[in-house]
């Protein structure tokens, strides 16, 4: 045991001065570091502080080697980036002319009533009183704070007021593809519809940050996500004038009528990437689920990341034509310009498994399918 021992020390002392010719200038190299570190923090700290405030943490880090890189990064403006990612890389420079996007409005009535937010404009015959006109600005008011967008002070349509085309019967609402009009039924004023108008403002709401909202998985997912958020609100806060209206309801039952006893978990058949290359469409019950798995990616998006919205303003960086519809190849065959800004979008404000992650997800959340089934 004892000369085992011996042979271990002497094993062990070899060893060691191994180690000492092998790594003699370890010490030296750590001590150069350590100045450089030192040199640097007093170079940089007093005017690279006075340009960016947040330097100022720096001296804390710098006895890690690692902080001499900081300066390089912080000397570049990043006005363009998000998070690491550089935008006008991935989706080319911000458009500035989007007048293109203003299409103009044809009045279907004649008498035109303007308010704090809207131009109303019922048809021929339609009639609106009072409580109906204050309604819509009261609308208008509530979605904003809801939803922490903008009409009238949005980033694109300064000081644009949506047109409200009012008829006495349309069985559904619509937004223009421009975010200047939509047309509703005159029940929306009333209680009866009160949310179809809501989902078609979102979508106002949407144009008026985005520029374009015309591929249905987001446009209408995020939508109805938002409609059935601003009645959350509207009852959670009990809003005097909105919440005798809200019919949670009715909007669940409108799903109802369009899927009756279809399999939700029809989404698992394919992966997320081709049912948005197809828009989301199923051959059998059209554009809806659209709209359904649309709202779900977003309460996944809200519950996982925390941000509904984050997407939006990076939507406003890819051109129009890169998401416009393909309205020739059929309802079913529906194909977009591109996916692949699309999907970048998605990653750049979420993460980049935020695809991956959204079935996993769905799966531990099928309780939230119920109302639907
Ligand atoms: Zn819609």
């Amino acid at each position: 045991m004892k000369l085992k021992r011996k042979k271990g020390i002497i094993r062990l002392f070899a060893l060691f001065m191994v180690m000492v010719l092998a790594f003699g200038g370890c010490e030296k190299k750590v001590e150069s570091v350590e100045s450089e570190g030192d040199d640097i923090t007093e170079i940089t700290q007093p005017p690279v502080t006075s340009e960016i405030p947040q330097m100022t943490e720096a001296p804390k880090v710098t006895e890690e080697p690692k902080v001499t890189e900081a300066p390089e990064v912080t000397e570049t403006p990043q006005p363009d980036m998000y998070g690491e990612y550089d935008l006008d890389a991935l989706f080319g420079p911000e458009q500035e002319d989007r007048s293109g996007g203003k299409g103009t409005t044809q009045y279907i009535g004649h008498n035109l009533i303007e308010t704090e937010y809207a131009i109303l404009d019922p048809a021929d015959g339609v009639v609106l009183t009072q409580e109906d006109i204050e309604l819509v600005d009261f609308v208008c008011k509530t979605m904003e704070e809801a939803t922490g967008l903008s009409f009238l002070d949005a980033k694109y349509y300064k000081d644009i007021k949506v047109t409200f085309h009012i008829y006495d019967s349309v069985p559904a609402g619509s937004a223009d593809n421009f975010g200047k009009a939509i047309d509703i039924d005159k029940s929306c004023l009333q209680g009866d519809g009160l949310l179809l108008m809501v989902h078609e403002l979102v979508h106002i709401l949407q144009f008026t940050s985005v520029y374009t909202g015309s591929f249905p998985f987001y446009a209408e997912g995020h939508a109805d996500y938002w409609t059935f958020k601003i009645a959350e609100y509207i009852l959670d806060n009990d809003i005097e004038g909105l919440v005798e209206l809200v019919d949670v309801e009715r909007e669940y039952s409108k799903w109802e009528d369009v899927y009756g006893n279809v399999d939700i978990t029809r989404i698992y058949e394919k992966n997320i990437y081709e049912w948005m290359d197809q828009g989301c469409y199923f051959a059998f019950a059209e554009s809806w689920p659209a709209y359904i798995y649309g709202r779900f990616f977003f309460i996944y998006l809200e519950d996982v990341y925390g941000d509904a919205n984050a997407f939006l303003p990076i939507y406003a960086r890819i051109p129009y034509a890169a998401t416009r519809l393909d309205w020739d190849a059929g309802i079913a065959g529906r194909k977009y310009m591109d996916m692949e800004p699309l999907i970048k979008m998605m990653k750049v404000a979420y993460s980049e498994d935020v695809f991956d992650n959204f079935y996993p997800w769905m799966k531990e959340h099928e309780e939230l399918f119920e109302p639907f089934q």
